[in-house]
């Protein structure tokens, strides 16, 4: 029915009843008392309707659905739908302290930072990953003024230039941020961060590579064409010093070919499309083959021995010879004349050990940590003189990391190395 009907009907009925009841008094005792009736009536609807108001204020200072009052005549109306006012109320309030927990909880796990800010820069509040990157802390730092906390001048400079369209790179505590500003709503913006530390670090590694990559294949590739400008220029050369320039040649060309299947090789150890396919891999003949291309490239100047004293273990037999033959070439390359050199397998309590001791020219102990790294080399010259790539340890470290395996390296200088690969006993075969 029409609200306005509920309301009035009622009020007129009880209006009514006052003025029958009023008009029979009157009638039958007289005009003095139907009139002292009708005031009683009037006085009486008009203490409820205070008592109504009364209970009314009473729950308006304190708003609690349970305790709502009930009513008579149209304050039954007026209190039935304050109580779905007060209830709609209620739900919208836990549906949106319910979505603030769902959407604080998301932001909290988001790895990028995201700061809400006045339109005067005051924090208004950080997630963790702000509070990470940006030294912030979202309990301390609520009400003060960003600028006073970030204290970049690249950062001032973004402010008070407020190009936002444009992100901007800033290297703080030893991170590498991308930092933007976005306004929103009227008086508010957003500082988004994004933690660009780790893809810096890769798009470096992957110049340096390239560098270093193009700079080794530059070198041979000088010396080829020196030569094959020379055999160019002077046709009729005599036939010894066209033979020697012939085998610079080839040796360069060798050089070359190394540096790319090394090149090749990392490349095929990294890719994730290339996982370990593990078989059982027979130590003995695997060392001993190893011991015998030592021997055909110390051509007789080393002393060389080869101990075998453990089991054979599952793994990439390729790969692991790939990785021995590396650390003995290596031991048979920088040792000098006369040197020895030992190659071991032996069974520990950890698991089974390779190792590869030599009593080479050694390295001093700052070279050592960084000895893994792509054509890191303690010597340039030596380590080209000997055909070297400057990646063999860098094969070593991910074949290593392939077999779940360790390397360790002890060195002196003018007394020697030991390279040892730690297997676990996960290695051994099932
Ligand atoms: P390279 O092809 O130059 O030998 P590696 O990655 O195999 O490259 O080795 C990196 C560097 O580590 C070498 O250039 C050399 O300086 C040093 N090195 C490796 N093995 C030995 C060793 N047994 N004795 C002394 N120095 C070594």
């Amino acid at each position: 029915m029409n609200p306005q009907l509920l309301f009035w009907i009622p009020a007129a009925l009880r209006l009514s009843l006052v003025l029958i009841a009023s008009g029979l008094t009157w009638y039958f005792f007289g005009p003095v008392i139907g009139l002292a009736v009708a005031i009683v009536c009037l006085l009486a609807l008009i203490v409820i309707q205070l008592n109504y108001l009364y209970q009314l204020s009473g729950w308006l200072e304190h708003p609690d659905s349970e305790k709502l009052p009930d009513g008579w005549g149209a304050w039954t109306d007026i209190f039935s739908r304050l109580y779905r006012m007060r209830r709609d109320d209620e739900r919208n309030r836990s549906e949106l302290t319910e979505w603030l927990a769902r959407f604080r909880q998301a932001m909290s796990l988001l790895p990028d930072g995201v700061v809400i800010m006045d339109d005067v820069l005051f924090l208004e509040w950080c997630n963790p990953a702000a509070e990470r990157h940006l030294g912030l802390n979202n309990g301390r730092d609520k009400g003060m003024r960003v600028t006073n906390l970030i204290r970049s001048p690249d950062f001032i400079d973004y402010i008070i230039l407020g190009h936002y369209e444009q992100p901007l790179t800033l290297s703080l505590k030893d991170r590498k941020l991308i930092v933007q500003i976005i306004p929103f709503e009227n008086r508010r913006q957003i500082l988004v961060t994004h933690d660009a530390t780790e893809s810096e670090r890769i798009e470096m590694m992957r110049r340096d590579f390239i560098a270093n990559a193009s700079h080794e294949l530059r070198t041979p590739l000088t010396v080829i064409n020196g030569f094959l400008e020379i055999a160019q220029a002077q046709p009729d050369l005599d036939q010894a010093i066209r033979m020697s320039h012939l085998k610079l040649m080839i040796e360069q060309g060798q050089r070359m070919q190394n540096l790319v299947e090394d090149m090749l090789t990392l490349t095929r150890l990294e890719s994730i499309d290339y996982p370990l396919r593990p078989e059982h891999v027979n130590i003995h003949n695997l060392l001993e083959q190893i011991r015998q291309e030592a021997e055909a490239l110390s051509g007789g100047r080393h002393e060389i021995s080869l101990t075998i004293d453990g089991p054979d273990i599952e793994g990439s037999a390729d790969e692991l010879r790939s990785a021995f033959s590396n650390l003995v070439s290596n031991a048979v390359r920088y040792t000098p004349i006369h040197g020895r050199i030992d190659i071991k397998w032996q069974n520990t309590a950890a698991g089974p050990q390779f190792s590869v001791k030599d009593t080479g020219i050694g390295m001093r102990p700052e070279h050592l940590v960084r000895l893994t790294e792509r054509f890191y080399r303690v010597d340039k010259s030596r380590s080209r003189e000997t055909q070297g790539t400057g990646l063999g340890l860098a094969i070593v470290k991910h074949v290593l990391l392939r077999h779940g395996a360790v390397l360790a390296i002890e060195s002196q200088p003018d007394v020697g190395s030991t390279f040892s690969v730690q297997f676990k006993t996960e290695n051994l075969p099932a």
